[in-house]
């Protein structure tokens, strides 16, 4: 893990709102070969935090719950169909407890819930800003805002080196 150091212009990131109280974090993994052993390769997450005003804020996190409710929904159903289905399939065996099948189908419910939010919160993050560690560049939704960023890091030559290194 390691945090990148940009110098993030004090503007909403979304809006251009001056002065931003809040800030939403956006992730990228680098996978590298390993230097030593050819058969390995380094795993990187970076990490860096995109200045945003309260409102916009508030909006996205309230996407971030929205899309948490679809993902309920969505795994609801998919909970239900196995529910149909699967006695089709397998017998039904007098040893299997049913807190068991409960727990199975509370299992896709949750898995398939977490993987809908998981991608929907993805898709948001990149809609604001899409980060490239191997190129130490931030690409934002916001064109003006990107003017502003790239201005403030023009003089940042020794980030892309380090990163490079992995370090
Ligand atoms: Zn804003």
């Amino acid at each position: 893990m390691a945090e990148a150091e940009f110098v993030m212009p004090s503007s909403c990131a979304r809006c251009m709102a001056k002065e931003p109280s809040e800030s939403w974090m956006i992730q990228a993994e680098t996978i590298e070969p390993h230097p030593d052993d050819a058969t390995m390769t380094i795993e990187t997450t970076y990490w860096t935090h995109v200045p945003l005003c309260e409102k916009c804020h508030g909006q996205l996190t309230r996407l971030g719950y929205l899309f948490w409710f679809v993902g309920i929904m969505g795994g609801a159903v998919a909970a239900g169909l196995v529910a149909h289905f699967a006695p089709q399939y397998i017998h039904r065996d007098a040893n299997i407890p049913m807190a068991l099948n409960i727990l199975a189908l509370v299992a896709v419910v949750g898995g398939v819930a977490w993987g809908i939010a998981w991608a929907c919160k993805k898709f948001i993050s990149c809609c604001l800003a899409t980060y490239k560690p191997r190129q130490a560049r931030i690409t934002f939704g916001n064109k003006e805002y990107q003017a502003l960023f790239d201005e403030a890091n023009r003089y940042m030559p020794d980030y892309s080196k380090k990163c490079k290194l992995g370090v």
